[in-house]
């Protein structure tokens, strides 16, 4: 199978198969054999690893990561992809597909039983719809994870990096300091993508802390803080604390806590660092 990175490929799978693109499962396929290239490298994937690639598509990825990776697993939700996937990968021995919808995946469960517990890679292009909720997920499932590398909107990756008191700033970029180290691989302008999406796009590449840089009695707990904090960005981190149904404190203790912070009971949420998040979770915590 000649590579679908060329444009003429694609479009010929696309019309042998009739494919229709769901716009509601974020399809817009990458036809661009120099991203593809800026992407495995920017993995750094190796025949030793074994990569979960989310959303293959028509497999044009895929390719690519058969023929770096020990093993590639692919979980692709639109059924109607699963034949062609079957025809376009059906070269490679290395990979299989799971018709399956990511978000209800078991990471740790899957990674278990399918890399006997090592950490895997994920790489992907991602589906725009729910980037926020895949990242989440594969962190908070605390499967092992060596890095995670991905294609998203560059307004969220710049939302990933960005610092605290900023217009760009909240859980995003504060959930991957926790976890993760960002570098952007590459900016990807709309025309790399069959359709073309309205939107710039970036590869972001995260590589996981050892350890959180910081020390958090209750994660949990902590985020749905900063959750609350960010989700009335306007208030003050007191009221936004205390009008949140999600948070089990009362205004006093809250104003407390603040005060213990040693920052003005007036702070918004989101002039806070990670570090002072996870003292005042530390602190609520305690009382
Ligand atoms: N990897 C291909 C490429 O780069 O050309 C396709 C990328 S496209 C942006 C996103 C893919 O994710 C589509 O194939 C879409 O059907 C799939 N997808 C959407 N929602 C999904 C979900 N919840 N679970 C798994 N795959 C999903």
């Amino acid at each position: 199978m000649a590579t679908l990175a060329i444009p003429a490929n694609t479009i010929a799978v696309l019309q042998k198969y009739k494919f229709h693109f769901q716009k509601r499962f974020g399809q817009n396929f990458l036809i661009d054999p120099h991203v593809l290239e800026k992407i495995i490298d920017a993995a750094g994937v190796t025949d030793e690893d074994f990569v979960l690639e989310i959303g293959p598509g028509i497999g044009t990825m895929t390719q690519y990561l058969c023929e770096s990776a020990r093993h590639v697993t692919a979980v692709e939700i639109d059924r109607n992809l699963i034949p062609i996937l079957e025809d376009t990968l059906k070269e490679y021995e290395n990979v299989d597909v799971v018709n399956e919808d990511i978000l209800k995946l078991d990471l740790a469960a899957f990674v278990k039983e399918r890399n006997a517990g090592q950490p895997i890679r994920v790489v992907a292009n991602l589906p725009y719809y729910i980037t926020t909720p895949i990242i989440m997920g594969l962190f908070e499932s605390h499967a092992p994870l060596k890095s995670i590398t991905v294609m998203v909107q560059r307004e969220v990756a710049d939302r990933m990096q960005a610092n605290p008191g900023t217009k760009d700033y909240g859980a995003l970029s504060l959930a991957i300091r926790y976890y993760a180290r960002p570098e952007i691989a590459a900016n990807v302008p709309p025309n790399c993508f069959m359709p073309r999406p309205k939107v710039g796009s970036a590869v972001i590449h995260l590589v996981r802390h050892e350890k959180p840089p910081v020390w958090v009695e209750d994660e949990a707990q902590m985020f749905g803080i900063i959750r609350a904090s960010f989700n009335q960005r306007r208030k003050t981190l007191a009221n936004g604390l205390s009008n949140s149904p999600q948070i089990h404190f009362g205004k006093e203790t809250i104003l407390e806590g603040i005060r213990e912070l040693g920052v003005p009971v007036t702070v918004r949420g989101e002039e806070l660092t990670l570090e002072q998040f996870a003292r005042l979770s530390n602190i609520l915590g305690s009382k």
